[in-house]
């Protein structure tokens, strides 16, 4: 869908209702992990998760096309960027409750440092999520996983705040989970995570710390440096996209400054001045190339933000 810009009536309600929260124009590449994105009209930072409520509220209030930013790990801004209002979740307070035990952590806290910060006080549990970049809500609404473990394996409950309901705690039968999916990734439901808890269990430090080294050498070892949206497309059932991309001859193709990585197939890296563009076509050889030669049509992983010529 294309939206008008934002008004500039309602720029200058934003600016006078947050102040030095609110950036006008400003490109979205510096808050995305590919380091791609052209300009939003409007970028709301939320330092909290009272203000990221407030902020909400707001747009859905005006029904303000908006589009919420945590890690920018799981997403391919495109080169004419976003109309309306992103906004940046900076909601980072995390506690412990010792007794469950368990972890409640805003939205924009970064799941791998919550991870950590569990082993650290000597939690076990969330190990797998130590080398995964973005935040809470992201891993929440695309139960984010790996190494075996994922979201939806440890999710207790999640505060939402929804566009009719208000505030709401969901459970991971509420969240209707599935393979890199939920019920909020499919937006059949209108809704943004404030914050999450994740049950825990009590370990040791040390070898807790020791089993995050590991994860975290091997994806050093397995999985290209540089920036990028980690996997490109979901595996699909009994097989993986990397493998279907490499035995199609792609790996290494390069379209500008983006290239299928040589190292894994499913990784896309930006080397540095890669648009959109350039990372769409990658896009769309891959899907066009692995089809003709497997009959596989890849799916996204990530999300494709802005306007696009699927
Ligand atoms: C190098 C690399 C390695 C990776 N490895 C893994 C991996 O091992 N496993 C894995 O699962 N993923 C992996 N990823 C992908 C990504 O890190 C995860 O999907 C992550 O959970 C995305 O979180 P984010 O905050 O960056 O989400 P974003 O990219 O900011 O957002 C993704 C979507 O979620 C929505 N969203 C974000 N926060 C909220 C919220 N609070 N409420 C409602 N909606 C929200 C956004 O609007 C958007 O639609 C990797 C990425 C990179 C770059």
């Amino acid at each position: 869908m294309i939206h008008p810009p934002i008004s500039l009536e309602t720029r200058k309600r934003l600016a006078r209702t947050f102040g030095k929260q609110a950036a006008f124009d400003q490109p979205l590449a510096k808050y995305t992990s590919a380091r791609i994105g052209g300009p939003a009209d409007v970028v709301l930072t939320a330092p909290s998760a009272e203000k990221l409520a407030e902020m909400v509220l707001l747009v859905w209030e005006e029904e303000l096309p908006y589009l919420l930013i945590g890690g920018g790990s799981n997403m391919l801004v495109s080169d004419q960027g976003v109309r309306g209002v992103v906004i940046l979740n900076r909601a980072r307070r995390v506690e412990f409750d010792l007794l469950t035990p368990s972890v409640t952590a805003d939205s924009g806290s970064n799941f791998g440092a919550v991870a950590r910060q569990a082993g650290r006080k000597g939690f076990t549990g969330m190990e797998w999520a130590a080398g995964i970049p973005g935040t809470v809500g992201g891993a929440v609404v695309g139960n984010a996983g790996a190494h075996g473990g994922d979201t939806a394996g440890n999710l207790i409950l999640a505060e939402v705040l929804h566009h009719t309901k208000g505030r709401q705690s969901l459970t991971v039968q509420d969240l209707a989970y599935g393979y890199r999916t939920s019920i909020l990734k499919t937006k059949s439901e209108f809704a943004v995570v404030l914050s999450a808890t994740f049950s825990l269990s009590p370990g040791e430090p040390e070898v807790i710390r020791a089993r995050m080294d590991e994860l975290v050498e091997f994806r050093k070892r397995t999985q290209p440096l540089g920036a990028s949206m980690g996997s490109m497309f979901k595996n699909p059932p009994g097989d993986y996209a990397g493998r279907l991309i490499e035995a199609a001859g792609l790996k290494g193709t390069r379209i500008g400054d983006a290239q299928i990585s040589e190292m894994h197939a499913n990784f896309f890296i930006n080397h540095g001045a890669a648009s959109g563009a350039d990372v769409f076509g990658l896009i769309s050889t891959a899907r066009q190339k692995v089809e003709e030669k497997f009959g596989v049509r890849l799916e996204l992983e990530i999300e494709l933000v802005g306007e696009w010529d699927e």
